[in-house]
This record gives C-alpha cells, sequence and structure tokens, in this order.
C-alpha cells in the first residue's frame, strides 16, 4: 500500500509502505476511506517538534474494516468505523471514567495518512454506523474523529451550557468545530477571536454572534466591553501558544473556566495569577470516544455538518500539497481521498 511518510521538516513523501497486518488479537485493519492533515501535523512539517527518523504519518481516518483479530467480535469486514486519534481499550478505570484518551492501555495513531490503517484496541476505539453513510457525510464523520470531538471536549471543559457566553480562542479547525459545540450545547453568545475573513463567514454560519479581531491587550480589552467588564464564563483555547493562552485566561471572568485543547508549546502558567484570578483550568487531549456515539448521531441527523472546515480536497498521493497549503495558509484543512 501506500501511505504518507515524513523525511525532515518540510519534506512530506508518497511512499509504498508494508501492508498493515493484525499484529494482536485486538487489532483490526481498516481501508482507509477518507483522511486529513490536522494542524497538530504542522509542528514537525514546521520543524517545531524533532522528527527523528523517516515515520508515516496522520491520526484522523474514517474507513471500512477489512479484518479484524480474533478478540474482535463486535467488528465485521465491510462497516464504516469512525475512530480517534487516541486508541482505548474502552473497559479500563480511565475509560469507564470517561477519559478514553488516557486509557491505560492508549496508543496514538500516527500511520493514518494511507490506504490501510492497523487499528490496536478496535473494539474499544472504533464505532461502526448502522449502515455505510453517503459519500458527502464522511468529510464531517473523519471530522468527528478529531477536531469536532476535540472541539466538544473544549466546550465541556470549559462547561459551556445553556445561556453561557462563550469566547473562542482560535480559528483553526478546532476553533471553528468548538464554535458548533457551543452552539449545539445552548451558548447564547459565541465570541470567536478571528482575523481571517474567510473564517469569519464559516463561524458566523456555525453560530458565532461576534467576532473580535483584535489581539493582545487589545483583544482582552474587546472582550472585557462585550462582557459588561469582567470577561466570559466560558472560554474555549483552542491553539496552544503562550499567547493565545494568556488571551484564553485574562478573557474568562472570575468563577468562569478556561478549556484548553491546543497542544501546548511554550505555555507556562503563573500560580499566583491563576490563584487570584478563580478561574477553572482544564485540558488535555479529548476523550473522543467518549462523545462518538453521540457526535455521530448529530451529523447523520444533519444537525451538525462540521465537514465545512475542509477547504480543499486532494488525492492521497498528492498529500505533500496539503501540508503545503495548510502551511502556508492557502487551507483550513485539507481532506484527502485514496
Ligand atoms: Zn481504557
Amino acid at each position: 500500500m501506500r501511505g504518507a511518510v515524513i523525511h525532515a521538516p518540510g519534506d512530506i513523501r508518497f511512499e509504498t509502505l508494508d501492508d498493515p497486518k493484525i499484529l494482536h488479537p485486538t487489532d483490526a485493519v481498516i481501508r482507509t476511506a477518507v483522511t486529513c492533515v490536522c494542524g497538530s501535523d504542522l509542528w514537525p512539517y514546521r520543524g517545531a517538534e524533532p522528527v527523528g527518523g523517516p515515520h508515516p504519518m496522520g491520526h484522523e481516518y474514517v474507513g471500512f474494516v477489512e479484518e479484524v483479530g480474533s478478540a474482535v467480535t463486535s467488528l465485521t469486514p465491510g462497516q464504516f468505523v469512525v475512530g480517534s486519534f487516541a486508541t482505548s481499550d474502552n473497559t479500563c478505570a480511565n475509560c469507564r471514567n470517561g477519559f478514553q484518551s488516557n486509557c491505560l492501555h492508549r496508543e496514538f495513531m500516527s500511520t493514518c495518512q494511507a490506504e490501510y490503517v492497523r487499528i490496536p484496541h478496535a473494539q474499544g476505539t472504533l464505532v461502526a454506523t448502522e449502515e455505510v453513510p453517503e459519500r458527502e457525510m464522511w468529510p464531517a464523520l473523519l471530522a468527528v474523529s478529531d477536531v469536532m470531538g476535540t472541539g466538544w471536549w473544549a466546550a465541556d471543559a470549559a462547561e459551556v451550557g445553556p445561556g453561557s457566553t462563550a469566547v473562542v480562542v482560535g480559528d483553526g479547525a478546532v476553533g471553528l468545530c468548538a464554535v458548533i459545540a457551543a452552539k449545539e450545547k445552548g451558548a447564547e453568545r459565541i465570541i470567536v477571536m478571528s482575523r481571517h475573513e474567510s473564517r469569519q463567514r464559516l463561524a458566523r454560519a456555525f453560530g458565532a454572534t461576534d467576532i473580535v479581531a483584535e489581539r493582545g491587550e487589545e483583544g482582552i480589552e474587546r472582550i472585557k466591553e462585550l462582557t459588561g467588564g469582567i470577561g466570559a464564563g466560558s472560554v474555549l483555547e483552542c491553539v496552544g501558544t503562550a499567547e493565545a493562552m494568556r488571551q484564553a485566561l485574562h478573557s474568562a471572568r472570575p468563577g468562569g473556566s478556561v478549556g484548553f485543547v491546543g497542544v501546548p508549546h511554550d505555555v507556562a502558567v503563573d500560580g499566583q495569577e491563576l490563584f487570584f484570578s478563580h478561574v477553572g483550568l482544564r485540558g488535555g487531549p479529548a476523550p473522543v470516544r467518549r462523545y462518538l456515539p453521540d457526535l455521530i448521531d448529530r451529523v447523520l441527523t444533519r444537525r451538525i455538518d462540521p465537514g465545512r472546515v475542509f477547504d480543499l480536497t486532494l488525492p492521497l498521493e498528492q498529500v505533500a500539497e496539503g501540508y503545503r497549503a495548510m502551511d502556508e495558509r492557502r487551507a483550513v484543512k485539507a481532506l484527502l481521498t485514496p
């Protein structure tokens, strides 16, 4: 089969790789329906994370079950399945507590920009749809496997509820999905920090009520102006930079909550400042598996369409162009079709 391999920053190649095989009785192998490039794939691509030796890339996938190990009883070949970037047995104590992305047997997926993928702990990780969904639904279901699940977690962690005011920091795919999540959870006011016109339009289509283009101190000032001088009850940090985290913490009101779901890079939080702010802080890799049945249902009943975050579609063999387009901000998120 063929798949994407990173050799060095800026160097993604589409290569022939070994076909994935069942290695453990709990594995499955799926044939990829669609996959994509994640904002977090850009960290090694830009050299912000070490690449090491050449290795496959990708952690987002939906596909068709091709083969299952002897211990996998809930899945059969041909089924359409949605998973998560973190595998989970869905039976251990952390899974039962709803934190499947901290499963005691967790593995992070990293080979998904390929024609076939081995899925460890398939029975706990994968959710099969009742029927094969229409092709036009695939991008939205793919979004559910990562960015939509992560946006939902941001809203959960920031305690968005009916009537609440939410600030979303970040207008990438996760930030835009966080807008969908805040809306679905009943937020009355959704303020999105964005400087890109096309992303502002999509944020509004997803339910944003206000856009703030300012950043830094001016951005914080503007949020305060819009929230009665005190800040918002819920702030969804969807970037992972020091600037975004500072923006988020200073946009929350005393007693408010910040959900941070952007993978932190050089983020430090001052203990004294946090102590006196009365702001709650929770983040981490999204427990996507917890949300899958509900989010799949919202997509299939056409309540939400997070597939709209994909603004570039390429054949999988042009995966390198997907990275380039996202790196140069010509695309929010690139969809790849095998
Ligand atoms: Zn577990």
